[in-house]
């Protein structure tokens, strides 16, 4: 499967689009997800294009998990969270509804459920 260069992601990512951008670094560029489903909900994006783990390389894959590690500890503190949920959709069969590859980081808290997608 090839990759769409105008995916809302790669927009956001060249500023086309504005997002709330809470981490970046030479690989990864993290922002909050404009559909909550936890407070405190955000995304783990590679700089370069990738539509998916599919179609990920290894670089990639370091680079979005070292992210992922740091954005799930920081979200852990910063919205008082007992526990983070990571969850990673590929094509849609799998889910993906955004084809540039992202991992979610939902901050959770016992007895609360997941806000419904939309
Ligand atoms: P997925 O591809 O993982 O199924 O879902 C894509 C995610 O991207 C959804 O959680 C959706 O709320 C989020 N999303 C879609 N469009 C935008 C946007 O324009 N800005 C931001 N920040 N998030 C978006």
């Amino acid at each position: 499967m090839s990759y769409d260069n105008d995916n809302i992601f790669a927009k956001i990512l060249r500023g086309e689009i504005p997002s709330t951008r809470v981490y970046e670094d030479e690989e990864t560029l993290v922002f909050m997800d404009i559909m909550p489903r936890a407070d405190g909900h955000c995304l783990v994006i590679p700089k370069t294009p990738c539509r998916n783990i599919l179609d990920a390389a290894p670089g990639q894959m370091n680079a979005c998990m070292a992210t992922v590690q740091k954005i799930a500890r920081a979200v852990r503190e910063a919205f008082d969270a007992e526990g983070v949920t990571i969850q990673q959709f590929n094509e849609a069969a799998g889910g993906q509804e955004v084809f540039h590859l992202h991992f979610h980081v939902l901050p959770r808290r016992e007895g609360e459920s997941l806000r419904p997608p939309g």
